[in-house]
């Protein structure tokens, strides 16, 4: 038998029965946990779409998309892994079917398979053979491949059989598979079923792959006779049979459960590595934190376009809640519709009433700019707290610009390519590239802050690298005038040629920034600008709690 190249051992998670049940989740939990036992742990997604990568997809259709630190645009699940195992994910982390397609179609007309069919088995299972054997490292003890989709889909298929050949290929020892799957409570019957376990657990088999953990999600508790009946019909050892069920308070509850149940211990031993000790404190100290704030409640509203889902904010809404966990405080979110406020001038008090805080989070296209922009220039004159990311920068521009600066046509060139003030534009010499896709900003760049300022102080640091994902730019034509009428520039490129933060002095805390610090938040590690934001926000509530 082939040994493997190098000594890291791979954990796969599939899901099955439904989709959205968790599998981000408990794949970064288990990483979490695993490093902090001591190992070294690698996580990557695999996701069966057609898309190259989700950078092209409509929030509502696939929730955020995810941005790392070397400009990769992914899946959602990647901000999981970060916020909770606190590993960097890179290119490397996230491989799709379109990504894994347009490799071996390139390398067909290259005419590297010298005359062969060109095949789903081998050539394609053997590029997500490669994709997964990136995270082999002797730097890494742990790999967990995280493979999108349900089991039983078509898409999958491909995927599942790579699965099963790089398990032979490495051998059981050194691959497990973890089954996430749905143990459903039926009211009618008042009873909780397996069946759909079972059958899922079944197609897995059919293919050739036996799962060695399960992970049951469930609404209600499961007894003993459940965990058995799972054991018995899917073939698990009965300690390898897992429950997680639906948390009550947080999501960062799910470690301590999984761990609870020693899902880590056995991954583990049956890898035959070593059982160290397990240290959790702060994470539990952080859950008790977020449970039961001693400083209350403050309300903020996030005033965005694609607020029906809740999964298209994920980063922004979790980062405020680390924001709120680092003043002991929890983090009430009012999701408003952008459009809502463009309907009269009164809108925005209405939407507003009770709030704390406002943030306008990033955004691509015009639907409901002009709400974004009432919702800043509330901010503005209420003197509210305000944090504005990306689009939410940009939008904070105009509206200085037209309400302050006295340019009423202000706007940017993305919404009004004919206005005759663009506050914000392309880069000069982005102007004429036909293909917007290459244009992007993607991916962390360094960024100087003035001293003095408020993202200095937030930040403790003169220097900072942020993640970026947007084509347009503060157009430096309008800096000087904007600063006269007391805009500060206080985030600059290294070179001083592009605008990255922007901040209003005289206002009780209004930062906006190019970039979009959400993805560098964890529940460990609130960021400063959000930690700042919220804090200012407690303050506007106590002061006005105080009147
Ligand atoms: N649409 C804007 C741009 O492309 C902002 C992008 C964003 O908010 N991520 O510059």
């Amino acid at each position: 038998m082939k040994r493997p190249a190098s000594t890291t051992k791979h954990l796969f998670v599939t899901g099955g029965v439904v989709s959205s049940l968790g599998k981000g989740i408990t794949a970064a939990s288990l990483a979490l946990l695993l490093k902090r036992r001591g190992y070294r742990v690698r996580i990557q997604k695999l996701d069966p779409y057609l898309n190259v990568d989700p950078g092209t997809m409509s929030p509502y259709q696939h929730g955020e998309v995810y941005v790392t630190e070397d400009g990769a645009e992914t899946d959602l699940d990647l901000g999981h892994y970060e916020r909770f195992a606190e590993i960097e994910c890179s290119q490397a982390s996230n491989f799709t079917t379109g990504r894994i397609y347009s490799t071996v179609i390139a390398r067909e007309r290259r005419g590297e398979y010298l005359g062969e069919t060109v095949q789903v088995i081998p050539h394609v299972t053997d590029e997500i053979k490669a994709a997964i054997r990136t995270l082999d490292d002797p730097e890494a003890d742990i790999a967990i491949t995280e493979i999108g989709g349900t089991v039983g889909d078509i898409e999958s298929l491909p995927f599942l059989e790579a699965i099963r050949q790089f398990r032979n290929e490495i051998g059981a020892d050194n691959a497990l598979c973890l089954h996430l799957t749905l143990v459903p409570y039926i009211r009618a019957a008042g009873e909780m079923k397996t069946k759909p376990s079972q059958q899922s657990v079944g197609i897995l088999r059919e293919i050739g792959i036996i799962p060695d953990l399960l992970v049951c999600r469930c609404e209600r508790p499961m007894d003993e006779e459940h965990f058995r009946k799972l054991a018995l019909f899917c073939n698990v050892r009965r300690e390898l049979v897992f429950a997680e069920e639906d948390v009550k308070h947080t999501i960062y509850e799910v470690p301590l459960e999984l761990a609870r149940q020693d899902l880590d211990k056995y991954v583990l031993e049956l890898f035959g590595f070593h059982v160290s000790d397990l240290r959790l404190d702060d994470w539990q100290r952080m859950v008790e934190r977020l449970i039961k704030p001693g400083a209350g409640k403050v309300e903020i509203a996030v005033v965005g376009k694609y607020i029906k889902l809740r999964d298209a904010y994920k980063s922004i809404y979790e980062a405020l809640i680390h924001g709120g966990a680092a003043h002991d405080a929890e983090v009430v979110l009012r999701p408003v519709e952008a459009e809502e406020l463009e309907a009269d001038r009164k809108a925005a008090a209405r939407r507003f009433a009770g709030c704390s805080g406002i943030l306008v989070p990033g955004g691509f296209g015009d639907r409901g700019i002009e709400g974004k922009i009432a919702a800043v220039q509330y901010a503005r004159e209420h003197k509210l707290p305000f944090l504005g990311i990306c689009l939410g920068m940009q939008c904070a521009v105009i509206e200085f610009a037209r309400h302050v600066c006295g340019l009423p046509e202000a706007n940017s060139r993305e919404f009004a390519g004919r206005t005759p003030d663009p506050v914000i534009s392309l880069m000069a010499n982005q102007e004429q590239v036909e293909d917007k896709g290459g244009t992007m900003r993607l991916g962390a760049y360094p960024c100087r802050l003035l001293a003095q300022s408020r993202a200095a102080a937030a930040y403790g640091a003169l220097e900072v690298r942020e993640r970026h994902r947007h084509r347009y730019e503060f157009n430096n034509q309008y800096r000087e005038a904007m600063s006269r009428h007391g805009l500060r520039f206080s985030g600059l490129s290294p070179d001083g040629e592009l605008v990255e933060i922007v901040e209003l002095p005289e206002h009780p805390w209004f930062v906006a920034c190019q970039f979009h610090p959400e993805f560098k938040s964890g529940p460990l590690r609130p960021h400063p600008l959000f930690r700042d934001f919220v804090g200012a926000a407690i303050e506007n509530s106590t002061s006005k709690g105080e009147k």
